[in-house]
């Protein structure tokens, strides 16, 4: 058995940062801590934070109903109605989003300031999205693959800016650049697809295709993950999602044999001592079976 892990697999810097502002606020702050949603996509990190007392606010109702206490703003960053709340209720805050999608977020108030309409490649249903959107002032357009991107009509006049979620799948982003030339829209882009999810991607794909067979970890509602997973089962069919070790453990010998090459990624939310568990325990595996 020979076991392959990639080395963009786990935490990347943006994540990092957040989960470590949280920690360093249960340290230094006096006052209860909130998080604006979970910090993080990972139920793990998120109980062990709940055991040390930071509570999760999920909507804007719950937001101002707070008197008090410290609210950090996971990387995913949040919408401007989210910022007046916190302002108008003079609420401390901590803003843990990470500068890439900071910076999305000006771009699209600035072209909307322009007057252009703003076309963002994601999940609508994403809360980065949600709040990318919420910087927009005026038309907003959310295109989550070519296939709507080919059905979307703007008008005859309209400059176009187009933006993608963080997270966003490169090969669609480039169809959906593909289309809009093709039409010969007026448009213009800035890519801000985040190189590490980019590489993450890219190193996936590669580690697929020379392994008998992949495991991809992340939490369930972790959008990057889910995208690595998609990418890994598209070149190798042996490949499953598992959130933690336990998940592993009965199906591990269902997809792999003592011969297998195996192939380990990991989503930017997956802490490192969930792929170091999962890692050791597929090496020592077959050994202890046999
Ligand atoms: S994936 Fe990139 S943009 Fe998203 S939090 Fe991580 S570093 Fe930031």
């Amino acid at each position: 058995m020979k076991v392959i892990t990639a080395e963009t697999a786990g935490f990347c810097f943006g994540v990092e940062r957040a989960v470590n502002t949280v920690y360093e606020a249960i340290e230094h702050e006096d006052v209860a801590i909130y998080t604006y949603g979970p910090i993080i996509h990972n139920e793990s990190v998120v109980n062990e934070l709940k055991e040390r007392g930071v509570s999760i606010i999920s909507t804007p109702e719950e937001l101002k109903a707070l008197d008090g206490g410290c609210v950090i703003i996971r990387s995913h960053g949040v919408t401007r109605e989210i910022y007046s709340i916190l302002k108008e209720k003079g609420l401390k805050y901590i803003d843990a989003t990470c500068p890439f999608v900071l910076k999305i977020h000006n771009l699209v108030e600035e072209a909307s300031a322009r007057g252009e309409h703003i076309v963002i490649a994601g999940d609508r249903t994403h809360p980065e999205v949600e709040g990318i959107l919420s910087f927009a002032y005026d038309r907003v357009t959310v295109l989550k693959n070519e296939e709507e991107a080919a059905a979307f009509s703007p008008g005859d006049d309209e400059k176009l800016f187009l933006v993608s979620q963080t997270t966003f799948n490169s090969n669609i982003f480039n169809k959906i650049v593909e289309i809009f030339d093709e039409r010969r829209y007026d448009y213009n882009t800035v890519y801000t697809i985040c190189n590490a999810t980019a590489l993450r991607q890219k190193e996936t794909a590669e580690l697929a295709g020379r392994v008998d067979a992949m495991i991809v970890i992340g939490g369930a509602h972790s959008s990057n993950t889910r995208k690595l997973y998609d990418i890994a089962s598209s070149i190798c069919k042996h490949t499953i999602y598992v959130q933690t070790l336990d998940d592993l453990v009965s199906r591990l010998d269902d997809f792999c044999n003592p011969a297998s090459c195996v192939g380990i990624t990991a989503g930017a939310s997956t802490p490192k001592n969930i792929i170091e568990e999962v890692q050791n325990y597929v090496r020592r595996f077959w050994t202890d079976a046999g």
